[in-house]
């Protein structure tokens, strides 16, 4: 039957009309307008006005950086934000499911879980890559998203284009492609396929290469229709003044940001290195993302030893096909220094 995108929007969304603030119906044009419609405090502190839920001079900066439209943009409080509404735009409780492929990132089966809706699972085969054939027998009409980390979260690897392409093709919901991670992979972005893909959905962060955590800037991209629908439901202020104005001059010094990402991949050598030449590791997997995946012989006696150490890393292990994995994250050239004097010690 192909996709439609009017098969996956729910009933009660399909109805709604974008909640209309009070900004979005006057932008101040420079002339001297005069607002008393929002019951704010008139006095100027720099935030006493509520913040332009279209986040508009921000989506330009990214729209241009991207390659896309600003009407192929939605702004979220994080990427965790941006997922929420994907599964309450498009899933209904109770009724619809999503594939996940582990090992991958916790967030998506907690969503489901909160959302109501089935998760089912595929695992991710001996390479970490998807299970095309796997993945498109699980699928029904009831089955809106398929979450495809690429590169993917804990293992490091980006997925095969041959592989994401069949999903693309085959799988008739929206194939969400969460690139958290994007900025430090040899590989393109998926961005560039929007108009090849109308189900595809991209999302991005500025948690990682961007170094911006701390204020929770979510990036989703996709057709301008599946971003209208999102439009409908999206809380209006969802993005704060204080993180707009932060993202905003971050972007614009994208120079800063890609400058920081060359230091961490440089780093990165090194900690693969030192990790391959170690006699505890026993695989240290491929990756295309500011940390790294290696089996050791007994993960949580080396994550203990490391950590009376004062070296904190992630021990992945309870995750499927990654029995015996820490997970280390490439910090700053002393940060590491610290951790691989830390590895020398281990016995
Ligand atoms: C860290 C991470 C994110 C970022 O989430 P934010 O809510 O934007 O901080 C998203 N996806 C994956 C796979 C991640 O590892």
């Amino acid at each position: 039957m192909g996709f439609q995108l009017a098969n996956l929007v729910r009933e009660n969304v399909k109805g709604l009309k974008p909640y209309s603030s009070a900004r979005d119906e006057y932008v101040s044009d420079g002339s001297e307008m005069v607002f008393l419609d929002a019951n704010e405090n008139p006095f100027d502190n720099g935030v006493n006005r509520y913040p332009d839920p279209q986040q508009r001079s921000l989506k330009d900066v990214l729209a241009k950086q991207k390659g896309v439209l600003a009407d192929n943009i939605l702004l979220g409080n994080g990427s965790d934000e941006v997922l929420d509404l994907l599964f309450r735009a498009f899933c209904e409780p109770k009724t619809d499911a999503i594939i996940t492929l582990p090992p991958t990132y916790g967030m998506y089966k907690v969503l489901a879980a909160t959302n109501d809706v089935t998760n089912r699972e595929v695992l991710l085969n001996d390479s970490f890559e998807p299970d095309v054939a796997a993945i498109l027998r699980e699928a029904d009409s009831n089955t809106k998203l398929l979450f495809l980390c690429s590169p993917n979260n804990p293992t490091g690897n980006r997925f095969s284009e041959t592989a994401i392409q069949a999903l693309l093709e085959g799988f008739n919901g929206l194939v969400v492609i969460d690139e958290a991670y994007i900025d430090f992979s040899s590989g393109e972005s998926w961005v560039g396929k929007l108009e090849q893909f109308p189900n595809l959905v991209v999302t991005q962060t500025l948690s990682k290469a961007y170094g911006l955590a701390g204020i929770r800037l979510g990036i989703c991209i996709a057709s301008t229709e599946v971003i209208s629908v999102l439009n409908k439901i999206k809380p209006p202020y969802n993005v704060n003044e204080l993180t707009q104005k932060r993202a905003l001059e971050r972007t614009l010094g994208i120079a800063d940001v890609r400058q920081e990402v060359a230091m961490i991949l440089k780093e990165r050598e090194r900690l693969i290195m030192a990790l391959k030449n170690h006699s505890v590791t026993t695989e240290v997997f491929h990756t295309d993302a500011n940390f790294v995946l290696a089996r050791v012989d007994n993960a949580p006696q080396r994550y203990r030893q490391l950590l009376e150490q004062g070296v904190v890393v992630r021990n992945r292990s309870n995750q499927p096909l990654c029995n015996n994995t820490l997970r280390f994250t490439v910090g700053t050239a002393k940060e590491n220094d610290r951790l691989l004097t830390a590895l020398n010690n281990l016995t």
